[in-house]
């Protein structure tokens, strides 16, 4: 499996988690009236689920497919912003 479709699978993870944190959050503020807490957790599980993010990085520069330059997106590049290797193409192990 590609780079590219690894990490895609990762951005459609993480919409889902923010679905489900949202969710949450509105869900608490209805029944309780309050939802610091749910707010504090949901940050929390975003952070989690978004930790294995860091190890999406081009096998031949290093760049992290989800960097454009300086700034992070929510959706991986397909070719790598540095070095120009196609990631949907590129066949790695995760590392
Ligand atoms: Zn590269």
């Amino acid at each position: 499996m590609s780079l590219y479709v690894r990490a895609a699978r990762h951005a459609w993870r993480m919409l889902g988690v923010v679905g489900f944190g949202v969710l949450l959050v509105v869900t608490v503020d209805r029944l309780y009236g309050h939802s610091n807490i749910a707010f504090a957790a949901a940050i929390l599980l975003l952070l989690i689920t978004n930790a294995p993010m860091l190890r999406f990085n081009c096998p031949r520069c290093g760049k992290n497919a989800f960097f454009r330059g300086v700034f992070v997106v929510p959706w991986p590049n397909r070719v790598c912003s540095r070095c120009h290797l196609d990631l949907a193409e590129t066949h790695t192990q995760n590392r």
